[in-house]
C-alpha cells in the first residue's frame, strides 16, 4: 500500500520529535514535510534538531534530509500538498493561542486537514476533542464544520490536554457500563516533558515539587466534559457531570503523568470487583478496527499495591495504555484509584496518530 504523506508542524519540539519517531515505521503514514519556527526554517531537519534530539529512538535518514519549512508560511505546505507530499498535518506548535488558532485555520482553509495537539481550538464549538476510545463519534461533526467554514477537504480535530486520559478513559468506561459519576477530585503529578523542551529550569525541579501549572487545572476540569458531551445542531454541548476539582503539580519525572482520583457515583454504586471487571474488559472502536497505534488493552490494571509508577508503567502497550492501580473504596466519596499515562505518547503524539488512524478509517482523510 502507498503510504499517505504527512507533515508535522512543530517537528523540532518535544511533541514533534515524538511524532517523527513514532511515524518512523508507521504502516499507513510517512513524514514527507516538516515545519517549525523561523529559527529552524531553511535547515535540514538533522541540523535543526542537532544537540536537542530527546528520544532514544532515532529519526530515519530520509527525515533527517528534509528541509524544515516555516510553519507560519502556509504556502509552503500548500506547495507540498500540491506536489503530493503532504495530505494532512499534525500540529505540535508552541505559540500564542490566537496565533495557533489562526494558523491552523489557514491550513484547513488551504485544504490541509489539521490534527492538533495545541489547546488553541479545544473550546471551538465545532472542533472535536478526541480520545479515540472515548468519543470516536465526535469526529462526525467534521461535515458540519466544513460546511460552516466553507472548507472542502480541510478540517480541524484536536486531542485533549496530556494528563486527562489517565482518568477520563477509566471514568468513561464506568459511565458506558451504566454508572453515573457525580463528582470527582483529581490530583495530578505531571512530568517535566509536559512543558516542552527545555522545560522547567532544573533548579526548580530537582529535589522539589511545584504545586502550580498555568492553565492546567481549568483544562483538567473542563475538557473531560466536552469529551463526554454531545453534538447538538452542529456544535458540542458539554456533559453536566462529573463535577471535577483538580490539583495539578509538576514533579521531577521525565515522562508519564500520574493522577490520584476520588469519585462519587450516583445512586447505583459498583463493587470494587465490578469496577475492575469493567476496566479489564474495556475495548472500544480503535480496538475493533485494529488501528495500528491502538493499545490492545486500553486500561491495564496493576494489582501490586505500589503501582502504577511512571518509570515502570508509562511504556505499557506502546506507551498507549492507561495503567490503573490502588483501586479501593474512598472514605468520603465512593472509589479511589491511581491512573497513569505517557504524556508525550498517549497524551500527545501517539494519541494524535491514533486520532488520524480513526479519521482515516471514517473516511475523513484520504
Ligand atoms: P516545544 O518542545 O516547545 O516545541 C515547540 C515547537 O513549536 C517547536 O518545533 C518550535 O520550533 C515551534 N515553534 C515555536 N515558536 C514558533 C513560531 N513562532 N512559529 C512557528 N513554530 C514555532 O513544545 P511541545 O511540548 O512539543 O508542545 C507542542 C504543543 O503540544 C503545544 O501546543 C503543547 O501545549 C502541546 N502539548 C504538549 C504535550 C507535552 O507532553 N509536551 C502534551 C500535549 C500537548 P523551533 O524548534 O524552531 O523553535
Amino acid at each position: 500500500m502507498n503510504k499517505i504523506p504527512v507533515g508535522v508542524l512543530g517537528a523540532t519540539g518535544m511533541v514533534g520529535q515524538n511524532y517523527i519517531a513514532l511515524l518512523n515505521d508507521h504502516p499507513w503514514f510517512e513524514v514527507r514535510f516538516v515545519a517549525a519556527s523561523p529559527r529552524s526554517a531553511g535547515k535540514k531537519y538533522k541540523e535543526a534538531v542537532d544537540g536537542r534530539w530527546q528520544l532514544a529512538r532515532a529519526y530515519t535518514p530520509s527525515v533527517g534530509e528534509l528541509v524544515v519549512a516555516d510553519a507560519n508560511d502556509v504556502s509552503q505546505a500548500r506547495a507540498a500538498a500540491k506536489a503530493g507530499s503532504c495530505a494532512f498535518v499534525f500540529s505540535a506548535l508552541e505559540m500564542g493561542k490566537d496565533e495557533i488558532r489562526a494558523l491552523e485555520d489557514s491550513y484547513a482553509a488551504a485544504g490541509i486537514p489539521v490534527i492538533s495537539n495545541a489547546s488553541a481550538h479545544r473550546w471551538t464549538d465545532d472542533v472535536p476533542v478526541l480520545i479515540s476510545e472515548v468519543n470516536p463519534h465526535h469526529a462526525d461533526i467534521i461535515p458540519a464544520q466544513r460546511k460552516k467554514r466553507g472548507w472542502d477537504k480541510g478540517f480541524i480535530a484536536v486531542k485533549p490536554n496530556c494528563s486527562i486520559q489517565s482518568y477520563t478513559t477509566p471514568v468513561y468506561a464506568l459511565i458506558r457500563a451504566g454508572y453515573e459519576i457525580k463528582r470527582l477530585i483529581v490530583t495530578t503529578m505531571q512530568a517535566v516533558s509536559g512543558a516542552g523542551y527545555p522545560g522547567p529550569a532544573s533548579i526548580d525541579m530537582i529535589d522539589n515539587v511545584v504545586p502550580y501549572i498555568g492553565g492546567e487545572e481549568e483544562k483538567s476540569e473542563q475538557e473531560p466534559l466536552k469529551i463526554l458531551g454531545a453534538i447538538e445542531g452542529g456544535a458540542f454541548v458539554n456533559a453536566a457531570f462529573p463535577k471535577i476539582s483538580a490539583h495539578c503539580n509538576r514533579v521531577p519525572v521525565i515522562d508519564g503523568h500520574t493522577a490520584c482520583v476520588s469519585l462519587e457515583f450516583g445512586d447505583r454504586k459498583p463493587s470494587i470487583e465490578e469496577v475492575k471487571r469493567i476496566w479489564a474488559d474495556f475495548k472500544s472502536l480503535p480496538q475493533e478496527l485494529n488501528l495500528p497505534m491502538a493499545p490492545k488493552q486500553p486500561i491495564i490494571i496493576r494489582e501490586e499495591n505500589n503501582r502504577p509508577q511512571p518509570r515502570k508503567d508509562r511504556d505499557a502497550d506502546k506507551a498507549m495504555a492507561v495503567s490503573v492501580g490502588r483501586i479501593r473504596p474512598c472514605n468520603i466519596f465512593d472509589l479511589r484509584f491511581v491512573g497513569l499515562s505517557h504524556n508525550t505518547v498517549r497524551g500527545a503524539a501517539g494519541g494524535g496518530i491514533l486520532n488520524a488512524e480513526l479519521l482515516k478509517s471514517k473516511g475523513y482523510i484520504s
